[in-house]
């Protein structure tokens, strides 16, 4: 007898969601029911190794019947199957908490349906995003009868007895009519269930068969090609690959296929530069396979670039880019985690707070720098090129939050410097360093030539020291949040104190800036609008003069932050250095004596040939001109009065 039931409440507002969704990755129905169907099987599977009166078996199937005329897609099972009791209760209830915090969200309001379905993947109920009507066909090897189970969504269903002599579940979909913009048709296309099948249930581990009509040449009968005619008949297909590659046991995996794998799976043309494959099994299970690519992608930088790694969850696709699995620095990995505790069903929000994905994140992340500290000792070149392409990451990673990730961070980071034509490590750097030197010397500057020949470099070049060449727009940033290593603090060329002579040195230039206290100060009164001071250098030993920055921001970080959106903008100390031993300053000196009106000209040369020196702006070109000019000539004029000069 047929009986109609009405749906709980709960179920019924699911169902009104899913009749007028706008969702439009309805194809996830699909997943759901493949789920459902392999779940089912599970069951069977581990009762039937207990369960005496149970049939034991390895002949396991989720067949996928597709029939054209009628708009019907039918998905079969061996599993578990259903009572009477189970077919009321799963189908006209949500048990779920999944789904139910799913509609307490959209209660609240605080989320779009649109937004979450995909996401908490809805179940059973989403085959009425594509279906008019429903029907369930069942049998349970606990019950002796068989019964069928129908719904247009809405209100209610119906159950009644039916024949089905196998366990088992068949779950029957009326398509819905194409509307303007819903293409229902697309789900009668074998080519696309196929499609669907490896996006969403490649790895089930039941074989997913499709009944596929295929046309083939009629015979005669002498079994030769009537050409022209064909004969329909139906062909079964497995869809499915079934076993993922990460299920395989390692040793029977080649190279060769993780890199088809890669290739195939994240649209690479080239094999990964790294593969990293775990298998974790303890208090957290999981697998994980991570790739780093050979080259970064043309987008890595941009925003529209998804970091994260593919997620499944028994081996059944959750999502695509779970980007809590790596930290923003990684971003250029590519890979999947296979997780045998999450529960298939599970939102963004839930995968946020979910401490057993944290913990992978956690675990992932300090596998891969673990890694590449391997590669970098024993693998020096491939490491350096996979620092050439993506060691500017890193650097971000050291600057991030403050500093948080720089203890583990510090070694990967390699340098180019001014003595060595390899790249080097911060170990390295402070290994070959003299005895007395006591910092870590850097310049930044677009090349390596560029800091070479800097006035800035006169001292330290005589003293043979080497100079990290920084020339990525993060690396002052990082250095100053880096701050020192292996206790030695890190130290501009051109910014602030070298802090780099002997007591007797320091002494000298203390008595050398006594006596010409007057003429520093007179030319800082000259140059107050352009420089914050005026000192003696302590760095240049040939160059005449020299702009270095005060100890908080550089040139180079004030470039940069002035270079990002928004108002505010910074300026760093500029501070003007002359040097003492140079023959100019001693020219200098014999001007201010003589008048001060003429230190005017010289001061303001003096500034701009410094800024020139440093690939700085000067503000206006024809004033300094001029001023040149006006002291060539007087130069010119006091030889030839020097020249006529009897005495
Ligand atoms: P979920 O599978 O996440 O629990 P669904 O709404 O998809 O939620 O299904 C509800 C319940 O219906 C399942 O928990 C299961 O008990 C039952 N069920 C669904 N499909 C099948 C099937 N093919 N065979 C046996 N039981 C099923």
């Amino acid at each position: 007898m047929k009986q109609q039931m009405e749906f709980k409440t709960e179920s019924k507002r699911l169902l009104d969601l899913m009749i007028h969704s706008i969702y439009t990755n309805k194809e996830i129905f699909l997943r759901e029911l493949i789920s459902n169907a392999s779940d089912a099987i599970d069951k069977y599977h581990l009762l039937s190794l207990t369960d005496e009166t149970l049939e034991k078996t390895n002949d396991y199937e989720i067949h996928i019947e597709v029939d054209k005329k009628h708009r019907k897609i039918k998905i079969t099972d061996n599993g578990i199957g259903m009572t009477y009791d189970e077919l009321v209760n799963n189908l006209g209830t949500i048990a779920k908490s999944g789904t139910l915090e799913f509609l307490q969200k959209i209660k609240e309001k605080s989320m779009k349906e649109t937004d979450l379905i995909g996401q908490f993947g809805v179940g059973f109920y989403s085959s009425f995003m594509v279906s008019k009507k429903v029907q369930v066909v069942t049998k349970s090897p606990f019950s002796d009868t068989a019964y069928k189970w129908v719904s247009e969504g809405e209100e209610s269903f119906t159950i009644e007895e039916t024949k089905r002599e196998e366990r088992g579940t068949e779950i029957t979909l009326y398509l819905r009519k194409n509307e303007d913009d819903e293409n229902y048709d697309i789900f009668l296309e074998t080519y696309k269930i196929k499609s669907l099948v490896k996006k969403y249930s490649d790895y089930v581990k039941y074989p997913i068969t499709l009944e596929n009509e295929v046309e083939k040449p009629k015979l005669d009968d002498e079994g030769k090609e009537i050409e022209g005619e064909f004969d329909k008949v139906f062909e079964n297909e497995t869809i499915n690959t079934r076993t993922p590659i990460w299920n395989k046991p390692k040793s029977d995996v080649t190279d060769d296929q993780l890199n088809e794998f890669y290739k195939s799976t994240y649209y690479d043309y080239d094999n990964p530069q790294y593969t990293f494959w775990n298998n974790i099994e303890g208090a957290l299970t999981y697998k994980s396979l991570i790739f780093i690519p050979g080259k970064a992608p043309y987008n890595l930088y941009s925003e529209k670039y998804e970091k994260g790694l593919q997620l499944y969850a028994k081996d059944v696709f959750v999502m695509d880019k779970c980007k809590e699995l790596v930290p923003d620095y990684l971003r250029f990995v590519k890979g999947l985690v296979v997780s045998q505790d999450l529960s298939l069903n599970i939102s963004r929000e839930i995968l946020q707070k979910n401490s057993q994905l944290v913990k992978i994140a956690g675990n992932l992340e300090k596998k891969i720098l673990n890694e590449l500290e391997k590669s970098l000792k024993n693998e020096r070149e491939k490491y350096e090129e996979f620092f050439k392409e993506f060691g500017v990451n890193l650097k971000y990673g050291v600057y991030d939050n403050f500093g948080e990730k720089k203890e583990s961070l510090k070694d990967l980071l390699l340098f180019k410097t001014v003595n060595q034509d390899k790249m080097v490590s911060l170990k390295e750097y402070v290994e070959a360093m003299p005895k007395e030197q006591d910092a870590i010397y850097y310049g930044s500057a677009p090349s390596k030539d560029a800091i070479k020949i800097s006035p800035q470099m006169d001292i330290i070049k005589s003293k043979g020291y080497d100079v990290l060449v920084l020339t990525d727009e993060v690396d002052e940033f990082m250095i100053s949040i880096l701050h020192e290593y292996d206790k030695k603090q890190f130290k501009s060329i051109n910014q602030g104190d070298l802090n780099i002579l002997d007591e007797k040195e320091k002494e000298t230039i203390k008595e050398l800036e006594t006596e010409n206290k007057d003429l520093l100060e007179t030319l800082k009164e000259i140059l107050k609008e352009e420089v914050t001071d005026v000192k003696l250098s302590t760095r240049l030993t040939d160059s005449p003069v020299c702009l270095v920055s005060g100890e908080g921001l550089s040139f180079e970080m004030e470039k940069v932050i002035n270079q990002m959106p928004g108002d505010k903008k910074m300026k760093a100390d500029k501070i003007l250095e002359i040097n003492p031993k140079h023959e100019l300053f001693k020219a200098i000196e014999n001007v201010f004596l003589e008048s001060k009106e003429s230190l005017n000209d010289f001061a303001s040369v003096l500034y701009h040939q410094a800024l020139l020196i440093e690939g700085l702006p000067i503000k206006d070109p024809v004033a300094f001109s001029n001023k040149m000019i006006k002291l060539m000539i007087k130069a010119a004029k006091s030889s030839n009065t020097s020249e006529k000069d009897p005495a």
